[in-house]
């Protein structure tokens, strides 16, 4: 094997490195230690992956997650790569046959779980099977601030000096604080190549809404997505049980999933999303890394995520076979109060909590952003964007007015009223209502009172979440949620900066549409049905998840490209070259038709030049069959015969007329264009 590029399109199947795979791969070729930061589904374990077929001995992978090495180690054989798995869900036989095989030196990559780095003689075995590289997937488990926190994976470092070899890690968590901790805790005092790269998902459809009726929200969004597997994200476990019912209850196939669930009822239902194919899990964020599919189509948030970082890693899931995937995320104002109540009630010290905020705030800019979404959300990454057109804000600008006056106008309601109150009374006096609690406290005496009628009470609403958004005020959790002004607010209070704020969340939250966007063209779609079920029966018998086989990016080539060749075959995305003499003529038979099945004399072409002159002259030869008219009587080239004038390549029809087969009468008919085909070679 050459260069990798070649054995990434060979073996892998891809054209192209994504963005940011290319210098890790490098690096580690270059035995360099490496932190890569890349989003879920950006293409991590190809970064480490492609490497392992260069080096002499084994790459060594640890990963947090058993059912994902199992799955990957199946997907590494699927292309003819071998590598093997040691952890507590293997049987007897499979641990036997990995140590038989690293015996005899056949396996490339050996992912083992972090809990056997416990057993002393990991780090003997490790050395014996000459380890050339650790690739540590899911880094940031060895922070102890994270909720993936795995304290074997504080063994690493140790290992790592023992072994004395490189060490790539991978995260998908790109925040300062973590990416240090990873960095202290598996380098140690050698300083690893830091690469934060390729932030961009383009295949992510990026949406954000302001809840209005969210189940109705949901629901819609679910239902222009029948039969594709997707996830929900809820706040609380209730909700997920909530919302499974009622997805049911509309013919979806769904299921909840969260941390107070019995483990087994858990494992079961991991299993069942990564194998079934359209399944809905409505689930906390207990649920996510224990899964590795890449097909899922859609991800959405009935609740505010709690940091952008949380909500890049949640929306990340979707999609990562790199085929168009949506995002949904709705927000209020009481999923505000919510998360900023959990900064600020938990145990974390003042510095944190403060960071927390920051980070809170940052997802609200993006909820509440006047333009491209993706543009926003890149930046805070430290990335920037080449093209969008994937977002809702890109697809419909959302239109603004100066909200200066209107903030005020609130500002001066909280500030008059002591800081003491929340939006609901606070609308009232800025609306002028005459309720008790506005004549006991004497409200009707501000001078703020009904100076807002222009806004109704849910534009006001609008008004203070975009203002809890800017952050310009918070819900004090001591004074019940009542809002406080914060320093961010002071210059519009004295009108020395002014603020824009969103008028269409302010009008009607419902009436912008829900996009669906359709894999493939309706005409393509029975095609790709077929191709599904053909994928599903393929995966069955091999037990395995269908993207083992294909992921859905490339049916949807299939389905799109309509190979009919497999030379045209071999050039789709996703298609290595076990695959394709694997399961090439399988898809092709769906593509074209059982009948149309190539020619024994067309297969021995293929891959030749000779093939694709060919193919030429039987299109060439198509329409041509009742002459130019259409009235001649009945003549076709037999496939042998068009063989061996590609080979022969005549160059006129004196000898077209001596190839075998051909004669006087189809080289009068067929002549003139298959010349014209073979000049153009
Ligand atoms: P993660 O970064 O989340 O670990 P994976 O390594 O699982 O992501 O990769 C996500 C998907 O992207 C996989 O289906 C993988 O086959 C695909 N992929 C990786 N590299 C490329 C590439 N260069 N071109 C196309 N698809 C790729
Ligand atoms: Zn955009």
């Amino acid at each position: 094997m050459s260069d990798p590029q070649d054995v990434l399109a060979k073996v892998f199947g891809f054209s192209a490195y994504r963005d940011g795979q290319e210098e890790v791969v490098n690096a580690i070729l270059q035995g360099r230690n490496t932190l890569a930061i890349m989003p879920t589904g950006g293409g991590k374990s190809m970064c480490f992956q492609l490497p392992a077929l260069f080096l002499e001995g084994v790459t060594v992978v640890i990963s947090p997650l058993i059912a994902l090495m199992r799955d990957q180690v199946r997907a590494l054989g699927e292309i003819g790569i071998a590598a093997g798995s040691l952890t507590s869900g293997n049987t007897e036989e499979e641990t036997e046959e990995v140590f038989q095989a690293l015996e005899e030196n056949r396996l490339k990559l050996l992912y083992i779980a972090p809990e056997r780095l416990a057993n002393p003689g990991t780090s003997i075995l490790l050395r014996k099977i000459n380890t050339q590289l650790i690739a540590v997937d899911e880094a940031h488990c060895v922070s102890q601030w994270g909720h993936d926190f795995r304290p074997d994976y504080l063994r690493i470092g140790a290992l790592r000096r023992d072994l004395d070899v490189p060490l790539a890690a991978f995260t998908a968590t790109a925040d300062q604080e973590t990416r240090d901790e990873i960095i202290a805790r598996l380098f140690e005092d050698t300083e690893p190549e830091v690469f934060l790269r390729g932030f961009d998902r383009p295949n992510l459809h990026l949406a954000f809404q302001p809840k209005n009726s969210p189940r109705q929200q949901l629901l819609k969004f679910v239902a222009a997505r029948q039969g594709q597997s997707g996830i929900i994200y809820c706040a609380t476990r209730n909700k997920t049980e909530t919302l499974a019912q009622a997805l049911r209850n509309e013919g979806h196939k769904a299921l909840s999933y969260h941390a107070g669930m019995e483990g087994e009822d858990r494992r079961i239902a991991e299993a069942r999303f990564q194998r079934e194919d359209g399944l809905i899990v409505c689930a906390t964020v207990a649920f996510g890394m224990g899964i590795d599919k890449p097909d899922i189509r859609w991800v959405a948030h009935a609740d505010l995520p709690k940091s952008m970082e949380a909500y890049y890693q949640e929306i990340g899931r979707a999609g990562r076979d790199g085929a168009p995937a949506d995002t949904l995320t709705l927000y209020g104002a009481d999923d505000i109060r919510l998360r900023r109540a959990q900064i600020d009630e938990g145990l974390a010290p003042p510095e944190r909590k403060a960071a927390d905020h920051a980070r809170l705030n940052a997802l609200l800019g993006l909820a509440e952003a006047r333009r491209c979404r993706r543009r926003v959300l890149l930046r805070y990454f430290g990335d920037k964007v080449d093209h969008c057109d994937n977002c809702d804000l890109c697809a419909a600008p959302p239109e603004v007015f100066d909200g200066t006056l209107a903030v005020r106008k609130a500002l001066s309601a909280i500030l008059r009223t002591g800081e003491f109150f929340g939006a609901g009374h606070l609308i009232d006096i800025l609306r002028g209502k005459e309720t008790d609690k506005i004549h006991a406290r004497n409200h009707d005496q501000l001078p703020t009172f009904g100076v807002g009628k222009e806004y109704d009470q849910r534009q006001w609403q609008a008004i203070f979440r975009q203002m809890m958004g800017y952050d310009l005020i918070r819900p004090d959790m001591e004074r019940h949620g009542a809002f406080r002004m914060t320093e961010a607010a002071r210059p519009i209070l004295r009108d020395e900066a002014t603020i824009e704020l969103r008028k269409d969340t302010i009008i009607k939250a419902d009436n912008r549409r829900t996009k669906v966007r359709a894999l493939v063209s309706e005409e393509d779609e029975p095609l790709l049905s077929a191709l599904k079920a053909k994928r599903r029966a393929l995966a069955d018998a091999i037990q395995a998840p269908a993207y083992v086989v294909f992921p859905d990016s490339t049916l949807i080539a299939m389905a799109t490209q309509k190979p009919v060749t497999l030379d045209d075959f071999a050039q789709l995305p996703g298609v290595g070259a076990v695959k394709l003499k694997r399961y090439g003529t399988a898809f092709l038979e769906i593509i074209n038709g059982a009948a149309e099945e190539m020619h024994p004399s067309r297969r021995k072409l293929a891959g030749k030049p000779a093939g694709d002159l060919f193919d030429r002259l039987l299109e060439a030869q198509q329409g041509l069959a009742r002459g130019e008219t259409g009235t001649d009587k009945y003549l076709t080239c037999t496939n042998s015969t068009l063989s061996k004038i590609a080979k022969a390549r005549p160059r006129d029809i004196e000898t077209l007329a001596q190839v075998q087969g051909v004669g006087p009468q189809k080289a009068a008919r067929f002549g003139p264009a298959f010349l014209e085909v073979l000049h153009a070679e």
